[in-house]
């Protein structure tokens, strides 16, 4: 897969005149966004993770959006004003590593183009379209095989004709190599094709007519258009962008909100993610995805080294089980906090290995007694606790701050369900104490339901070589080896939840943690503001509340006139009949629904959410504001 993007953006961008006297080509707005951040937008749905910009002109710009999108690297041609782009390539290469897209800065393309260019065969692939008549076209000549032999302005001289030039290429390492090669010899013959103001295509030609080929993919009906003009801009305001958008519009999928507590809403270009060519997940080049993603999950929540992530097929309840079967040591006793129905499961799991086992009950809405669970772990003979992080039951927040170092203190081993907390919210495992940490593709992190995993300091999971197994196919230890030693899970992984999941890693990185979580908490701010103006009343307090989720008891009031009450199955289906998912939940004998803020919930979708619930409480005899 193809993973990095060059955007070539050194160009003055003079035939704009005064437009671009201050500020480079790719800051022109078209739909209100500056192009090249749209392109960015696309490369990044693409799957692209690290982005070169090559500038010059105005550079701080560019500079400037490095700083909002940390995959960009930015890099300027100080040559600018007397190269051409092959000058700005030159100056990106040395950052460049492995198979590449390369781009101008002032296109605007539909974003289909990428996943062509990716889905090709060849390494080296350069995109052509059908005729534009823009008045500024390059025409790409081929031979019988499609092989580029010449670009040129003029049609006459290139020979047969494949199409357009549209900026847009798939180039391989080698490719590059023998693109700087035949630069410098340009430069230093004073080549006027492919010396110091040369193109990078005519350079891309020399190449392939010198024996590696390169391949002209074309597209007929491919929407695209660079502005390099006013007449250009027009154009692609009028005619190009607008069928761009409805291209592209056809492949968006409907939308669906999940306020319910995971699985939770996916980005389209998470859902898009699995749409790639098989491979045995046994190859290296899966080996090698899988590698990248065990350790982007840690180096999210822990130093990669110290600490490491084992991956299993299976649900977050896979990781909680791999996790309490593999990680208290033989005939040592385990304490588990239970305050809520993820705590209780993980006592279950405990029972159903034959754990011996200890359960620490608190109230499922109230903050625990920190020092009273101190005097058990004290008065027990425990090896190690058992605790989840957020009690997606209530959105209780455990202050794992405290008790695991605590628990620490008193030599336990911490094994922690963080399956509703991980992704959402900033966590250090190595400053929480934390030795274990299950969570799930997912939840916060934004990928799709498949994959379990489990972060381990790797000092503590290494003392489980030696202990007899109590399980299989969920051993911690085997399955960190096993894949340590060969890039391998041990059996069959979910491979496209994996391409999912590394999409939405991707995503992650680009929104960071300390993002997601504000965008979470403005959403809770609305929820919050809305359930006061329904006087409705929250299961626990909103200091010892998470942000991720809200439990919220059910109302008792009828409306005097129709008799109506609260009916959950009726709010449910009037809230998913426009979109929105929402979820019961039954507390011993307190009757609460739940909303979630997880996945790619926005602000503006928690607000129309806010109208339907005060429109259906209405109709119950509430008085709402
Ligand atoms: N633990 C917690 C805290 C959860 O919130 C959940 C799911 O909501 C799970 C475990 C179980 O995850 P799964 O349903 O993926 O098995
Ligand atoms: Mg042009
Ligand atoms: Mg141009």
């Amino acid at each position: 897969m193809t993973k990095t993007a060059v955007i070539l953006a050194g160009g003055l961008g003079s035939r704009f005149g005064q437009r671009t006297e201050c500020m480079p080509k790719g800051f022109i707005e078209v739909g209100g966004v500056p192009i090249v951040e749209q392109s960015i937008k696309k490369l990044i749905a693409a799957g692209v993770s690290k982005i070169i910009i090559g500038t010059g002109h105005c550079n701080e710009y560019y500079d400037k959006l490095s700083q909002k999108y940390p995959i960009i690297t930015t890099i300027k041609n100080d040559n600018y004003a007397n190269t051409s782009s092959m000058g700005t390539l030159a100056v990106c290469a040395p950052l460049i590593e492995g198979s590449f897209f390369l781009l101008e800065s002032d296109l605007i393309y539909d974003g289909a183009g990428l996943f062509v260019l990716q889905n090709d065969v060849h390494n080296d692939v350069i995109l052509a379209s059908g005729t534009t008549n823009s008045g500024d076209e390059v025409y790409l000549g081929v031979n019988g095989g499609g092989v580029l032999q010449k670009v040129s302005k003029d049609k006459s001289i290139v020979g047969n004709s494949a199409g357009e030039l549209t900026g847009i290429s798939k180039i391989s390492t080698e490719c590059l190599v023998r693109m700087l090669d035949i630069y410098k010899k340009g430069v230093a013959s004073g080549s006027p094709d492919l010396g110091i103001k040369a193109d990078y295509e005519a350079v891309l030609a020399a190449v392939s007519v010198g024996g590696l080929p390169v391949f002209v993919r074309v597209i007929s009906s491919y929407s695209w258009c660079e502005v390099d003009n006013e007449a250009m801009l027009s154009r692609a305001v009028a005619a190009v962008y607008p069928i761009i958008s409805e291209k592209e519009s056809m492949q968006a999928v409907r939308r669906e909100v999940l306020l319910n507590p995971g699985p939770s809403t996916t980005r389209d270009s998470v859902k898009w993610a699995q749409v790639v060519a098989d491979i045995c997940p046994r190859e290296q080049e899966f080996g090698d995805t899988m590698q990248q993603v065990v350790d982007d999950l840690t180096s999210f929540v822990a130093p990669v080294g110290e600490y490491t992530t084992v991956i299993f097929g299976g649900s977050g309840t896979a990781a909680d089980e791999a996790m309490i079967s593999s990680c208290v040591p033989p005939n040592k006793r385990l304490l588990v906090v239970n305050n809520g129905s993820y705590g209780a499961r993980l006592a279950k799991i405990a029972r159903v290995y034959n754990i011996e086992m200890d359960e620490y009950k608190s109230s499922t809405y109230e903050p625990l007694d920190i020092a009273d669970l101190e005097k058990t772990i004290v008065a027990g003979n425990y090896s190690a606790l058992a605790i989840v992080y957020h009690e997606t039951t209530t959105g209780l927040l455990n202050p794992l701050d405290k008790i695991c170092p605590m628990a620490k203190s008193h030599g336990l081993i911490t094994i922690v369900d963080s399956v509703s907390a991980y992704g959402g919210m900033e966590m250090n495992l190595p400053a929480l104490c934390i030795d274990f940490a299950a969570a799930t593709s997912n939840k916060h992190i934004g990928g799709m339901a498949g994959l379990g995993f489990v972060v381990c300091k790797v000092q503590e999971l290494q003392k489980q070589k030696t202990w007899s197994m109590r399980n299989y196919y969920l051993n911690l230890f085997d399955q960190y080896e096993y894949f340590r030693a060969t890039k391998q899970t041990r059996f069959t992984p979910p491979v496209q939840v994996i391409y999912a999941l590394q999409q939405a890693i991707l995503e992650t990185k680009v929104e960071t943690i300390a993002g997601r979580f504000a965008r979470f908490t403005k959403c809770w701010q609305i929820l919050l503001q809305g359930l006061a103006d329904c006087s409705l009343q929250m299961l626990v307090a909103p200091e010892y509340q998470s942000h991720f989720i809200t439990a919220i008891k059910v109302p008792t009031t009828h409306d005097t006139t129709t008799g109506n009450k609260y009916d959950f199955a009726l709010f449910h289906d009037i809230a998913r009949s426009k979109g929105f998912t929402i979820y019961p939940g039954k507390l011993g004998n307190i009757d609460t629904f739940r909303i979630a803020n997880m996945g790619d919930i926005q602000p503006a979708e928690m607000q129309s959410f806010v109208q339907i619930m005060k429109d259906y409480m209405r109709t119950i005899g509430l008085n709402v504001h």
